[in-house]
């Protein structure tokens, strides 16, 4: 039902998924170094899909596998569209539905560590981010397409309401041994570790896209929802696109 390329890619993620399950279980492990906490819960910081390794992504593609078709092909439909607009517009991290998460317990580190890191060391993080942002800006400003300037300037900022549960602490070295375990794991997952970094830019949402579409025509097909975004707003052909998307987890074990 799939065309060719798609069930190659299918078959590298089941593949993939088979065998990541003791990085996996190891993941969940690495989770729990990050202090549990809590916040006024406002979903304010969901605005993007957190950047994640490999390993992260295949827990969170295992999630949506193991999803009710509905929710999936809800999801992964909005992935894509995150991937083609995410450029042009601030919206909301797909796995957001109505302010909750829909895989809290599986979300991502960057999620878990949001609010904890020192308030300096996060707008450190945030300046390298918005860097990035303006190099993309000026990328697409060289193909003739200006970037809405209040996307590319766009951060989600610190946030002073999280709050460690009980007596757990959080030190200098607390979040970055997480993150290193985390890379750790995933770099055992090589070649394709990398090739998710370099191909796909640590985007799980670009990985479906690309799933679905094939990379250089995800690309492509990307370029040209923008230009037509930012010269008309119109985003009725993308609508029907996404509207018309395959389950393509449905087949995933
Ligand atoms: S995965 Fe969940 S917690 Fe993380 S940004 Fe998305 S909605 Fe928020």
């Amino acid at each position: 039902m799939f065309p060719d390329k798609v069930k190659i890619l299918l078959r590298i993620i089941q593949d993939l998924l088979d065998k990541s399950k003791k990085q996996r279980a190891e993941l969940r492990e690495a989770y729990t170094l990050v202090p549990s906490s809590h916040c006024r819960r406002r979903a304010l910081c969901c605005t993007m899909l957190p950047e994640m390794s490999l390993i992260e992504a295949l827990a969170a593609i295992q999630c949506l596998s193991e999803m009710d078709p509905i929710t999936r092909l809800r999801l992964t439909r909005g992935l894509v569209r995150y991937f083609f607009l995410n450029s042009v517009r601030i919206t909301s991290c797909p796995f957001l539905i109505d302010r909750n998460c829909l895989i809290y317990e599986n979300r991502f580190f960057g999620c878990r560590a949001y609010g904890l890191w020192p308030k300096h060391y996060y707008n450190e993080l945030a300046a390298r981010s918005h860097q990035m942002k303006r190099y993309n800006q000026e990328q697409w400003q060289n193909l003739g397409i200006s970037l809405p300037q209040e996307v590319a300037d766009f951060q989600v900022s610190y946030c002073p309401h999280v709050k460690l549960d009980g007596d757990a602490s959080v030190d200098d070295e607390t979040l970055p041994h997480a993150a290193d375990k985390i890379e750790l794991l995933s770099r055992q997952l090589a070649p394709w570790h990398e090739s998710f970094r370099h191909s796909y830019f640590l985007d799980l949402s670009f990985l479906l896209a690309s799933l679905v579409f094939g990379l250089t025509e995800a690309v492509q097909m990307k370029f040209a929802f923008v230009k037509d975004y930012v010269k008309t707003g119109n985003q009725t052909g993308l609508s029907e696109l996404v509207g018309n998307l395959p389950d393509v987890f449905a087949a995933l074990i």
